[in-house]
């Protein structure tokens, strides 16, 4: 055996995650040590929000220099140099991986490189290549994520490619094929449509964008279709056949097959938890069906001092909610009182236009109980909307009636994205329709649609009727 090395926090796993529950670990006191197999930043940082949002916004320079003819600006000859793009999007990769680097350092957190599996309740082995070395912990927090779900008929290869592949694509594809229209099928969707792509999306369900209101996402549907994407909902994808350079895909749509050829398969149908190679069933912690791992308001496992944060927990598979559960958890191990509250986390969708929703919408509310108010305004009656030619949208914000308390909103329109922050807040702090309509915010701002809407829920909106 080896000599086994003693920590007070080990973390498993460097994404939003991990590097946040080790920064605010150490913050608290703890000696911490950060165990990472792959990259520091996990999917997030290297293939997940921070790659995906330097490409949506590659796709929207090229296709807002193509397409503002309408406001007498006309480009031309304006081509995309993917090789270029795509550089230029590992150097903003590369910028935060390592700041991350330099924070955890900062922060004296060691980060150790190697695959982590438990030992037993305390200790982990940790290996690399070459080697294997024992630590012991006092308390440990489970941050190893998630990866893309692989179907069984759609096994990867160059061609077949999930969201990793999309966004490392040496080429933008002529013909892209998306099966799956959840938020990230779509997000790559606009992005490579905007580049130029033809996407044809299957989607099995009724609807793409499942998780938001159907009003919502047919606005980003209608901005896609204008693009040249076509949609073909209930559809099942059943196989692919690889040809000399390309994909031929069959899927079963209402019944009937059909055939899709095109450069590329993006296959974007899901996400499963990396718990099932971590020897936790040799230290009895505690998985869902579906493979999460259970946890109680502090994010503790059944195991008392082993904790899990993140896309290996219930709740939505965000980054921001994985590193909100971080520094619950490093509080709860320095014997804070703090508690999870799921609330207020948002949900974001960088389409065109972009999609945001924080706490109950109009549904949601009626059914947990309470007398809402849920009140609308329209991206195309504000000023700076109008001036960024850029209208498609509303907002809506739902209140208690009695009192005007700020349950939730949903937004779809540019820059959703920062402004359902400021519900958010408000939320969070407790605040009324009032306090949002007495607010002062500044002349021409997209901001000021949250005003609005909340006078409308006061029923004194001063540019609607
Ligand atoms: P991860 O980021 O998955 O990190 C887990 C880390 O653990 C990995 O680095 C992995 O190598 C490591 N690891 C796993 N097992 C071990 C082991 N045994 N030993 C050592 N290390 C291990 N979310 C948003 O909020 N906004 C977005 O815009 C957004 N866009 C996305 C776009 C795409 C294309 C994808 C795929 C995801 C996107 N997400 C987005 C989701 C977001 O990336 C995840 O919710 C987030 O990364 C989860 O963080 P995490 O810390 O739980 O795990």
């Amino acid at each position: 055996g080896d000599f086994a090395k003693d920590v007070d926090t080990l973390i498993i796993g460097s994404g939003p995650g991990g590097y946040v529950a080790a920064i605010r670990a150490a913050q608290l006191g703890q000696s911490v040590t950060v165990v990472e197999k792959g990259s520091v930043g996990g999917v997030c940082l290297n293939v997940g929000c921070i790659p995906s949002k330097a490409l949506i916004n590659a796709g929207h320079k090229y296709h807002d220099a193509t397409h503002s003819e309408d406001i007498g600006i006309v480009a031309e000859k304006v081509s995309v140099n993917f090789d270029k793009v795509q550089e230029w999007k590992g150097t903003v990769v590369d910028k935060l991986t390592g700041g991350v680097k330099g924070l955890l350092k900062g922060n004296k957190v060691e980060l150790i490189q190697g695959e982590a599996y438990f030992a037993s309740e305390n200790s982990v082995k940790v290996m690399d290549e070459k080697s294997s070395q024992t630590y012991n912990f006092k308390n440990c927090i489970i941050a190893t994520g998630s990866r893309p779900i692989e179907l069984p008929s759609f096994k990867y290869t160059e061609r077949v490619i999930n969201s990793t592949g999309a966004l490392a694509l040496k080429e933008v594809p002529k013909k892209l094929v998306v099966i799956g229209g959840g938020y990230i099928g779509i997000e790559l969707t606009g992005a490579y449509s905007n580049l130029g792509s033809e996407v044809v999306v299957l989607e099995g369900g009724k609807q793409i964008l499942p998780g938001f209101e159907k009003q919502m996402a047919k606005l980003v549907e209608k901005r896609l279709k204008n693009n040249g994407v076509s949609f073909k909902t209930e559809a099942l994808a059943q196989g692919v056949e690889e040809t000399e350079n390309g994909v031929k895909v069959t899927a079963e749509i209402k019944g009937k097959t059909e055939t899709f050829e095109a450069d590329y398969v993006l296959v974007t149908v899901g996400r499963k938890p990396n718990t099932d190679e971590l020897g936790l069933e040799q230290i009895g912690v505690e998985l869902t069906e579906r493979g999460l791992i259970k946890i109680d308001d502090q994010c503790r496992t059944n195991v008392s001092n082993i904790y899990a944060i993140g896309d290996v927990v219930e709740g939505p598979a965000l980054a921001h909610k994985a590193s909100y559960e971080g520094k619950i958890a490093a509080e709860a191990i320095a014997g804070e009182k703090s508690v999870i509250d799921y609330l207020a986390i948002p949900a974001v969708v960088f389409s065109d236009p972009e999609l945001a929703t924080v706490g109950y919408n109009e549904k949601d509310a009626k059914e947990a109980g309470y007398d809402i108010v849920a009140a609308k305004f329209p991206f195309a009656a504000n000023g700076r909307a109008l001036s960024l030619n850029d209208t498609d949208g509303f907002m809506k914000l739902i209140t208690r009636k009695e009192d005007g308390l700020v349950l939730g909103a949903q937004i779809a329109g540019p820059n959703a994205s920062d402004m359902i922050s400021e519900v958010g807040l408000a939320i969070e702090a407790g605040m009324t329709a009032e306090d949002i309509a007495l607010t002062i915010h500044a002349h021409p701002s997209l901001g000021e649609i949250t005003m609005e809407t909340a006078e409308v829920a006061l029923g004194t909106p001063i540019h609607i009727v």
